[in-house]
């Protein structure tokens, strides 16, 4: 096949782009290796591609964003996660403390006050951080088709650092959005953050999503169909954070990116992609990654609005 060949090109293409810094807000992001590169392609039939560094590991971070929501969706039901989650993109930074003004709702589920929010709903409003966790762990590795694992040394070192998250986990707790104690609420949100995946899994992961939640391999139904419509949807309109416009219409498919350097890309119907570099732009992004996403789009006809 022609496309590890391709995969590899779009790997070198970008690699010249210097711009952006990794994540410096934590030692275990800061020393990232930023020569590393990774680029994976899940294809809807099963098809799988990838190339570069593709079994670097590295933290989830917010990507794990979009998995949760709809987790939350299917234990609290969709009627109850719109009730403390809006669906409107805030145009603020991630970290952001923000809140709908008529309704108290976190913005949307991307940001990290409605993302904190979305935890809180896993299982059930009373459930403890383990039962949380464990949940989210579980439904993830199944998504990955592999086990995988917190990384203890992100996780600590984040929790170490969380007066921002936590303030968040507070405002949330006043405000009557969440009910459970709110300490609780951030460290399970830091630890699903923490969740160590490669570019191979999020491609996987992805592939979920854009195949109607059902796995292309082992063609189990993993995601409710009518959470994967609402997850892609928030994905579209805030997953890129205040880049969204500009990447719906440069790159145009959903997308969700995280502080560690990785982008996660669904084409409904199509592929599930993912993108690894730890350089990161002021709202975000994975620089390289983001330049990979555009060339990615073009040559292979991704943009969801284009007639094909
Ligand atoms: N753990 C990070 C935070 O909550 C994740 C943010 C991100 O990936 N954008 O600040």
């Amino acid at each position: 096949s022609p496309i590890p060949d391709y995969l590899a090109h779009v790997l070198e293409k970008a690699r010249p782009n210097e711009g952006g810094a990794a994540a410096d807000y934590i030692e275990t992001l800061a020393k990232a290796d930023t020569s590393k590169m990774a680029v994976a392609l899940a294809m809807v039939d099963g098809n799988f591609y990838s190339a570069g560094d593709d079994n670097i590991e590295f933290s989830i971070q917010s990507i794990s964003k979009s998995f949760v929501y709809a987790i939350a969706i299917e234990d609290a039901g969709l009627e109850q996660v719109l009730k403390k989650i809006g669906v409107e993109p805030s145009g603020d930074r991630f970290n952001q403390l923000s809140l709908e003004r008529s309704t108290n709702r976190p913005m949307n589920p991307m940001i990290n006050a409605g993302a904190i929010t979305a935890h809180s709903l896993v299982v059930s409003p009373t459930a403890n951080l383990q039962e949380r966790t464990d949940r989210i762990l579980k439904v993830l590795s199944k998504l990955a088709g592999r086990e995988l694992h917190v990384d203890e040394e992100v996780y600590k070192a984040e929790l170490k650092d969380a007066d921002r998250n936590m303030a968040i986990g507070y405002m949330l707790k006043a405000t009557g959005i969440i009910t459970c104690d709110p300490r609780e609420a951030v460290k399970g949100y830091i630890r699903q953050c923490a969740i160590n995946v490669n570019v191979k899994d999020l491609a996987m992961m992805s592939a979920v999503l854009s195949n109607g939640g059902v796995h292309p391999v082992t063609g189990e139904q993993i995601i409710p169909h009518t959470s994967v419509r609402q997850v892609l949807s928030v994905m579209t309109t805030c997953g890129m954070y205040d880049a969204a416009g500009d990447w719906v219409s440069n790159v145009g498919f959903p997308a969700k990116s995280g502080v560690a350097g990785a982008i996660m890309g669904s084409l409904p119907g199509q592929v599930g992609l993912a993108t690894f570099s730890p350089k990161i732009d002021e709202r975000g992004n994975s620089v390289r990654g983001v330049a990979m996403c555009e060339q990615l789009s073009r040559d292979m006809g991704l943009h969801m609005m284009d007639v094909s």
